[in-house]
């Protein structure tokens, strides 16, 4: 190890709370889909940052438009108009299901303004009394109160309880427990529609549509959290064109400014307009910086259609993890995903393989104990993938 990189990490541990673990690897440059190490060993990013760089680290395209709105102009508030964020709520309603949109700084914060669109909305039309949610079990929606009550997660609430009043859980791809949910202090319906960080489960086409229904007969927003599926990654811009749903809102993050941090939540007319003046803000929201940033992204996903390039090479990389599982049945219990977002469900703790793999200079991550989740940047070529699978043919092999 370089001293280097004994510095930062003595740094870390004296002066950073540990709340993401013991870390031992600096990653200090990355071009393209590969990182580079403070030691100087080189990567392939198989896992976007988390699900950030979806079109490679450093994106030239992105990196100028930084750069550009880096000198001219860095922050002014939200009292005034900011051209570059009436500029990409321009493109990301041309491009969407949504007619406006509220930005952020993050996923959870984008999912905190839909639950509050939600429940004002529905006070505003219906009156009090209906301020409840009704969220998937297993889902991830981020770490604020809010969405930490939305998550479906028991590990993710231990300790930090009680939980925000008004959430209820039910199944994902079962339609009779939702409906079952529904009553008069219900307002709306959130959930991913692929989901993540709870072991990459796609939400069937059939179940979706059945959510839109069952939200237009009693009349409840329908949000999907596309923090993670949207923006291509699951194989279209918004993961749920492949169910041909459309819902009310949508939150982004992660990918959607290529590195730079944003959140937004995007919704239709109606609901949009709950949130008048005064009711919701954020310093950062909707900032000069990222927003550039996202304008940038945003045009180079379109512009080089990486949503079908990821279905593409995502139906070619899942069916080669499908032979895998079809010859390591033993160790692999399911291959599942949509487009780039791909989750190997393992026999043994995903921790075992990830770590194989980075020894080999990949990184891949977990999505829960057991599965080995894949994000690779949706510009990824289709040889790096196959190598990968060798490797992962190796590893499952000397397991026998
Ligand atoms: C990552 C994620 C979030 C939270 O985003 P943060 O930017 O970490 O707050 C919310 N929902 C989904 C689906 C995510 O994957």
């Amino acid at each position: 190890m370089s001293s280097r990189t004994e510095s930062i990490q003595s740094m870390a541990e004296n002066y950073l709370m540990a709340n993401y673990g013991q870390r031992t690897i600096a990653l200090v440059r990355g071009q393209g889909v590969n990182v580079w190490d403070s030691d100087g060993r080189q990567y392939i990013d198989l896992l976007s940052g988390l699900g950030v760089n979806n079109l490679g680290h450093c994106h030239p395209k992105v990196v100028q438009a930084i750069q550009r709105q880096a000198e001219t102009l860095l922050h002014v508030s939200n009292l005034y108009l900011i051209e570059p964020q009436a500029q990409l709520a321009k493109m990301l309603v041309e491009n969407s299901p949504a007619d406006k949109v509220f930005f952020c700084n993050s996923g959870a914060e984008a999912v905190e303004a839909a639950l509050k669109m939600a429940r004002r909305y529905s006070y505003d039309r219906y009156g009090g009394g209906r301020h409840k949610v009704i969220a998937m079990n297993n889902s991830f929606h981020g770490r604020t109160m809010g969405a930490l009550s939305a998550t479906g997660q028991k590990k993710y609430h231990k300790g930090f309880e009680p939980m925000l009043d008004g959430f209820i859980h039910t199944p994902i791809n079962d339609l009779e427990a939702l409906k079952n949910a529904v009553d008069d202090s219900v307002c709306a319906v959130l959930l991913e529609p692929v989901q993540g960080e709870g072991g990459i489960h796609p939400c069937e086409n059939s179940f979706l549509q059945g959510v839109r229904q069952i939200c237009d007969q009693r009349n409840l927003l329908l949000i999907f959290d596309e923090i993670q599926c949207g923006l291509g990654r699951a194989g279209h811009l918004f993961a749920s064109e492949e169910a041909g749903v459309e819902p009310d809102g949508i939150t982004l993050a992660k990918s959607l400014a290529g590195g730079a941090a944003i959140g937004a939540l995007l919704a239709k007319n109606e609901p949009a307009s709950a949130l008048v003046a005064g009711t919701h803000a954020a310093t950062f929201g909707g900032n000069p910086l990222s927003c550039a940033a996202g304008e940038a992204a945003l045009h180079v996903i379109l512009d080089e259609k990486l949503p079908q390039r990821s279905k593409e090479i995502g139906a070619l990389f899942m069916g080669r993890l499908e032979d895998l599982h079809k010859k390591y049945p033993q160790h692999i219990n399911e291959v599942r995903g949509r487009g780039l977002m791909i989750g190997v469900d393992l026999a043994f703790p995903a921790a075992d393989v990830i770590a194989f793999l980075r020894e080999k200079g990949y990184i891949a991550g977990p999505a829960g104990p057991n599965v080995l989740r894949f994000l690779p940047p949706l510009i990824i070529e289709e040889n790096i993938l196959d190598a990968v699978v060798e490797l992962l043919d190796g590893f499952f092999a000397g397991r026998n």
